[in-house]
């Protein structure tokens, strides 16, 4: 049974973070003291004359700026960080960042998050590539060449990274950056209630299960768009050869798998048990033409995209796609598992040692009680990735009515669904937060 604990008094902080994914964690390094300033870029002020004579005579932290009025005058301020971050698509060198950090005073903050830092990256397959090259998923206050001097790893961050270099990056970042004692891990929020001081929150220590309470005068809810994986709601979905997490072939003996999704994930998956010479069949609810435009159109960017193309074009007997498809049930024979699927209206068995279903998931927004109703809108990119968003500003992600809440990542109304389009509300937030907090006075040059 839940047990609060009772030992410690409701713990109090400024600031709390849900989820130390790539959308929390960055906001608890700047909350936790490092400020971005704006430096000189040959690169920036060649591209971007106006905006670097703009910011050139400001001597102040960007984290002061009038973040509405910029947007009023037709620099939003995301795309300003961004720019700021990334002059160029390529990175050269460390010099072209027109940012600098530096090390001020920390505010009161925690942040808590279920998994290890890095979030979703802790449990994707072990060898997926992203989508983007690697620097495009690292943070401007520690560029990823920056990782890569000061570990001696040997990285080209120009080329898609691996999510065991990725994980390996965010892993880095708490003790690099002096956050340590500020973040609980494996640590899951299960309430957010109203409270006199902002937000009061209950947790449950994911070893232990004991309770922990807090309140806080600020949220940002940064707990990502994966926290409840979608079911197929079939019987024989809890059977043990059934997993909704695909990892790495050698975690799977025997020879027949079916994968079940359509989306980048189980793309992967697919592709990848079909190298390690597995026989898979890959059930897909959607049709042919469908799943084919992804995959063509992705083939000359991303080497497993033209992989998965090859495969398919092949027609070998060992990779059988099955679209307009769905599972209906799974059940545990003798000898194996068998998997009865609807194909096109025919009803078609399938002996199998895994099923892998790899469906997506959705954001959580059920913690909330007591709070007027979230405002959702439906967002999806071409990779198939889907959220609700919540109606937020637009230059500070604050929930337009929850005054003190915000929404961290993609549940931002109006994000991009790849972490780049994210990584600048980590300071239009944490400066919302500073300049409320009065430490910052709001002041465009
Ligand atoms: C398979 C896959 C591949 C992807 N590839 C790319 C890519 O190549 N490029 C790209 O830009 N984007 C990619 N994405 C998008 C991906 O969502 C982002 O890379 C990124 O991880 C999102 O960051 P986040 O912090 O918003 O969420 P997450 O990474 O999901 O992190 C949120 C964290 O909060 C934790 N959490 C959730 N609920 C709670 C709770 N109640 N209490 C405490 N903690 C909680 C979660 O467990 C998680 O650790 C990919 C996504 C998937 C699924």
């Amino acid at each position: 049974m839940d047990q609060i604990n009772k030992t410690h008094k409701i713990e109090h902080h400024t600031v709390i973070i849900v989820g130390g994914g790539p959308a929390g964690l960055p906001i608890a390094a700047v909350l936790g003291g490092w400020h971005p300033y704006y430096r000189e870029s040959a690169i920036f002020s060649q591209r971007y004359p106006e905006l670097a004579a703009y910011l050139s005579p400001y001597r102040s932290t960007l984290l002061g700026l009038d973040f509405a009025k910029l947007g009023d005058n037709g620099i939003p301020p995301i795309d300003l960080f961004h720019l700021l971050h990334h002059p160029r698509r390529i990175f050269q060198e460390l010099s072209q960042i027109a940012l600098e950090f530096r090390q001020e005073d920390p505010i009161d903050y925690l942040l808590i998050t279920q998994e290890e830092v890095g979030g979703l990256w802790n449990n994707a397959p072990e060898n997926l590539l992203t989508l983007s090259p690697g620097q495009w998923m690292e943070f401007a206050f520690f560029p990823l060449a920056q990782y890569i001097q000061e570990q001696s790893v040997n990285l080209s961050v120009n080329d898609l990274i691996c999510k065991r270099d990725l994980i390996r990056y965010y892993h880095q970042i708490p003790g690099r950056f002096d956050l340590v004692n500020h973040i609980h891990t494996h640590e899951k929020i299960v309430r957010i209630e109203p409270h006199e001081r902002g937000f009061h929150l209950t947790s449950r220590d994911v070893g232990t299960q004991t309770m922990h309470q807090y309140t806080c005068k600020y949220l940002v809810y940064a707990v990502g768009q994966r926290c409840i994986l979608r079911k197929l709601d079939v019987p024989g979905e809890d059977l043990p050869f059934v997993v909704n997490r695909y990892d790495r072939p050698e975690s799977f003996d025997g020879d027949r798998i079916v994968v079940v999704g359509g989306g980048r994930s189980a793309d992967w998956a697919a592709t990848e048990l079909y190298d390690a010479q597995k026989e898979v069949y890959y059930v897909m609810r959607q049709s042919f033409e469908r799943h084919w435009r992804l995959i063509n159109d992705s083939r000359d960017g991303l080497p497993y995209y033209a992989r998965i193309a090859e495969i398919i074009e092949s027609r070998d007997p060992r990779f059988q796609t099955l679209y307009n498809s769905h599972i209906q049930k799974i059940e545990d024979k003798p000898k194996n598992g068998l998997v009865t699927v609807n194909n096109n209206g025919h009803q078609k068995l399938i002996d199998v040692d895994h099923v892998v279903i790899e469906i997506g998931g959705t954001a959580d927004y059920s913690l909330f009680n007591g709070f007027p109703a979230l405002r959702f809108k439906e967002k999806y990119d071409s990779y198939r990735f889907q959220v609700h968003q919540v109606e937020t500003k637009p230059y500070s992600s604050e929930v337009t009515n929850i005054p003190n809440l915000y929404m961290g990542g993609y549940l931002a109304e109006g994000l991009g669904l790849v972490v780049i389009a994210m990584h600048p509300t980590t300071y239009t937030i944490a400066a919302d937060i500073l300049q409320k907090e009065g430490i910052y006075n709001r002041q465009n040059p």
